[in-house]
């Protein structure tokens, strides 16, 4: 079965992104899943703190694992936004190929000092393992939020990104080149956009050489996602456009079914729905180079 690693340099030799879709129910893995499957693409799922919380780190771990054996497909789980050392060593143990390590809160030194720290607890725990770290500050929640928070002080450069690499020995930087978390509202109507910092990806990728995660990707421009993987963007998160087509999805359905009490028949309103937004970022993070499978 292939590894991350292999997988990114795969994306990078072919400027293409793989895409990262947050889950938190079964829902949403079977959105991501199906999609991804039908498209022939790989792609990595994704949970929080609080998503994990929320499935059981073990349980996803297990079910993720059985549908890559099962169906002998490209599907990665990734410890997502992970701020200790405790629950990161929890997902690498349940079988997690990539961890999120984000200290970006803290100060830039200690920030460096706990990831080093990490990334040698975690490899010694599976040496496969590729570890993310964060610098910047591109906003908390993957949520609908009423103003844009002031971000433009917490922007990445070429060189404390260097610096931090360097010092920690990551597989993977998430830097702060103009995303969000989040969405504000006039995103989610379709009035508005995020535009991302393209000479600034390509300064700390040269400067770096590293894998590069682009975090908050939900409501940005097609075409600065295009220029964003030119520059070097080799995996894109998508959370907030999936929770919203999820909570859509669920309130057609449950409209469209008003006497209905089973889930099944219920739920795969909500499951087309996300499979649709998906499919989507899928094709624009592939060049729209994927073959589609007869399903
Ligand atoms: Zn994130």
């Amino acid at each position: 079965m292939t590894l991350l690693r292999t997988q990114l340099q795969e994306a990078q030799a072919g400027r293409k992104a793989i895409g990262h879709f947050n889950i938190s129910d079964l829902v949403l893995l079977k959105a991501v899943f199906e999609a991804a499957r039908q498209l022939n693409m790989p792609v990595m799922v994704g949970l929080s703190e609080g998503e994990r919380a929320f499935v059981g780190t073990r349980q996803i771990a297990a079910f993720v694992r059985s549908l890559r054996e099962e169906y002998d497909f490209p599907i990665f789980l990734n410890a997502d936004h992970t701020h200790s050392l405790e629950k990161a060593v929890q997902a690498a143990k349940a079988g997690f190929v990539s961890i999120v390590f984000d200290l970006s809160a803290l100060p830039f030194e200690e920030n460096i000092r706990q990831t080093r720290q990490a990334v040698e607890a975690l490899k010694s725990i599976n040496p496969d393992l590729l570890v993310e770290g964060e610098i910047g500050d591109i906003g908390t929640g993957s949520e609908i939020h009423e103003s844009s928070p002031d971000l433009s002080k917490g922007l990445s450069g070429p060189a404390e990104a260097k610096e931090f690499v360097t010092a920690t020995g990551v597989d993977i930087l998430a830097p702060a080149v103009g995303n969000m978390h989040g969405m504000l509202k006039s995103m989610v109507e379709g009035r508005a956009k995020k535009h991302l910092d393209i000479p600034r990806i390509e300064q700390i990728k040269r400067a770096t050489g590293s894998f590069l995660t682009l975090h908050g990707g939900s409501g940005t421009n097609d075409d600065d996602f295009r220029r964003a993987i030119a520059a070097g963007i080799n995996v894109v998160h998508i959370n907030t456009e999936l929770r919203i087509a999820w909570r859509n999805g669920l309130e057609r359905s449950l409209e469209e079914h008003k006497e209905e009490v089973v889930p099944y028949k219920i739920l795969p309103g909500a499951i087309e729905l996300v499979k649709q937004v998906v499919a989507g970022r899928l094709r624009l993070f592939n060049g729209e180079a994927g073959l589609v499978q007869s399903a």
